[in-house]
């Protein structure tokens, strides 16, 4: 499985079965928050990946023999650089009921051939983290010839003509983005972009750059009252107890591993044929605990069992 998967137990879609239509780590902003690391190709070119063929193999191979709520275009980076992602998409949707979502930085939205791919999808979650320029610089680091009006622009007018639902996610960066003013100019922008769900979440460890720190719930929630008296904090959305036992069992696979021998993220995926983004939402899960311990070496973040 090259492209697909999961299904990884996500507390705002149910199962979701992900694609990953790009190598890693390929996008157009390089997040201080990012999961993955830093960003290795910075480019807003898109480019065919992966052949379209195998790819709804796959989708289609997991759908017949797993429980999937969700089907998720996400992966190792950000999606709408794949050029094919309105044709994949397309068949899938005309393969299967489940619904479609997409995951982006809604960077490209702004573009007519990036707005008109992605429009075929039942749910579209893009980022919005910062009310002006210089936090986007700051934040985003985006890509060179990436305006930040044209992304707030590209996020509104699609809004506007999409038949979807539109939920926006903001990243709270502590230091970053939670000053009373920058607050005031996100809920402005997210009150012209209208979407029809903001979900508030915050920096979970380890992120590309050390500084950045997430903000503490209380003040999570007093940032969510300002928003959307609605907003939703992603980490408290309920979990169903059938989702929170499969979150255990590999929750226990990756532990095993770790109390053998540190890992990076990119071993224990090629180890248990688990992929990086998916591990990397266990070892989330292990850290909060307190399980597990993270050492820097040789330039590569290993992780190893806190007790050994
Ligand atoms: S968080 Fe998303 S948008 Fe930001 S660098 Fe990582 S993959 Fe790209």
């Amino acid at each position: 499985m090259k492209h697909v998967f999961g299904p990884v137990p996500s507390r705002r879609l149910g199962r979701s079965l992900g694609v990953d239509l790009l190598p890693f780590k390929t996008c157009s902003y390089d997040c201080i928050y990012c999961q993955l690391g830093r960003t290795t190709d910075k480019t807003i070119n898109r480019f065919a990946w992966g052949n379209c063929d195998l790819i709804i193999k796959e989708i289609i191979q997991e759908i017949n023999s797993k429980k999937v709520d969700i089907i998720t275009f996400s992966g190792s980076g950000e999606p709408t650089l794949n050029e094919n992602i309105g044709t994949l998409i397309e068949r899938v949707r005309e393969k299967t009921d489940i619904p479609v979502a997409v995951l982006t930085n809604g960077s490209l939205l702004f573009l007519d051939e990036v707005s008109r791919d992605i429009r075929k999808a039942d749910l579209v979650i893009p980022s919005l983290d910062c009310g002006n320029d210089k936090s986007f610089q700051r934040i985003n680091r985006p890509c060179k010839g990436l305006e930040f009006t044209d992304m707030v622009k590209g996020l509104a007018s699609f809004q506007r003509s999409f038949k979807g639902d539109f939920w926006l996610e903001i990243m709270m960066v502590k230091g970053f983005n939670d000053s009373p003013r920058e607050i005031r100019e996100i809920k402005s922008l997210v009150d012209q972009i209208k979407p029809d769900k903001v979900q508030l979440n915050t920096v979970s460890r380890p992120p590309a750059e050390n500084y950045a720190a997430p903000v503490s719930s209380e003040k999570a929630l007093e940032i969510a009252g300002i928003i959307d008296q609605k907003a939703e904090m992603i980490r408290d959305i309920e979990l169903s107890p059938e989702l929170l036992e499969e979150m255990e069992k590999n929750e226990n696979r990756i532990a095993e591993m770790l109390k053998r021998r540190p890992c990076t993220v990119r071993q224990i995926a090629s180890s248990l044929s688990i992929h990086e983004n998916e591990v990397v939402k266990y070892l989330q899960i292990l850290e909060k605990k307190s399980k597990i311990k993270t050492k820097n070496f040789g330039g590569e973040l290993f992780y190893s069992w806190e007790l050994q």
